[in-house]
């Protein structure tokens, strides 16, 4: 397959007392390979729901999910999915080098092949050019309690990267940054994304990041989540 296909998935949550928690709702997406597409929507919609049953993370309870022809579990055991959460869960005691160069070694361990990179950037089978990439190449053996937020997330995507993921997910990662942090961390993503074409799912409630980053808004409705509508972003830009 050379899409991620979402078809007529629905989740739903049991909750303490009362109904159960519709969180997705009959969704359908489908993501061409080499896209890089925003999930939008209000806070409780559905997005990061959206992003662990793509992550593999949960199973959904309706619906059938393909990852450009393997199930999320598949795929996310296969090491093809990077996945940078809201909160960046770095080894506390390791250096940043060392986080980003765990997954490789993972990687390598499974004696996993990924497709030789496009030509002229073969910097991303390389912790250290990634992390450089990322304007990190001064705090390479510094602790993540050493560094600000958005170094430790862009820690966190140099790690997700290092992988060659066939697919990178990212869950609000620069939601808890300033505002010039955030321009820079989404300056350097456009950067390495310009080169990598990797696909991307990048969830987001700023409509500002979206149109900004991605080649594709999808938009889901409030309450139970369902896509309202998938919009180019050169037709969404003004
Ligand atoms: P968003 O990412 O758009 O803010 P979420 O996917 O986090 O939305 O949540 C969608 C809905 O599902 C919300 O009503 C939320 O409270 C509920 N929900 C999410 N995860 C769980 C969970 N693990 N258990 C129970 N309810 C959940
Ligand atoms: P485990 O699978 O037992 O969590 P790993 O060695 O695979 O351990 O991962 C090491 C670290 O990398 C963990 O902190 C984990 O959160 C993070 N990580 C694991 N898988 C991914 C991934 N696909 N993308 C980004 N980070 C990941």
């Amino acid at each position: 397959g050379e899409s991620i296909v979402v078809r007529d998935v629905g989740q739903v949550y049991a909750a303490r007392s009362g109904p159960p928690t519709v969180a997705l709702d009959h969704v359908d997406l489908t993501v061409p390979r080499g896209r890089f597409v925003s999930v939008i929507g209000p806070s409780g919609c559905g997005k990061s729901t959206l992003l662990r049953v793509l992550a593999g993370l949960e199973e959904p309870r309706t619906g059938s999910v393909s990852v450009f022809g393997a199930t999320p579990a598949a795929a996310a055991a296969a090491k093809s999915v990077g996945f940078v959460p809201q909160v960046p869960a770095l080894l506390p005691w390791s250096s940043v080098l060392q986080n980003v160069q765990v997954l490789g070694r993972v990687n390598r361990a499974a004696g996993r092949r990924r497709p030789a990179p496009p030509a002229g950037c073969e910097f991303v089978t390389d912790p250290v050019s990634l992390l450089t990439r990322l304007g990190l190449q001064d705090v390479l053996h510094a602790r993540p309690a050493e560094l600000s937020g958005g170094m430790q997330q862009r820690t966190a995507l140099a790690r997700a990267l290092a992988l060659q993921p066939d697919v990178l997910l990212m869950d609000e990662p620069f939601s808890a940054l300033d505002e010039f942090t955030r321009e820079a961390a989404q300056l350097q993503l456009l950067d390495v994304w310009s080169e990598l074409r990797t696909t991307v799912v990048f969830v987001t409630h700023s409509i500002t990041e979206a149109v900004l980053l991605s080649d594709t808004v999808v938009v889901m409705a409030s309450g139970p989540g369902r896509i309202a509508t998938s919009i180019p972003v050169d037709l969404a830009r003004p």
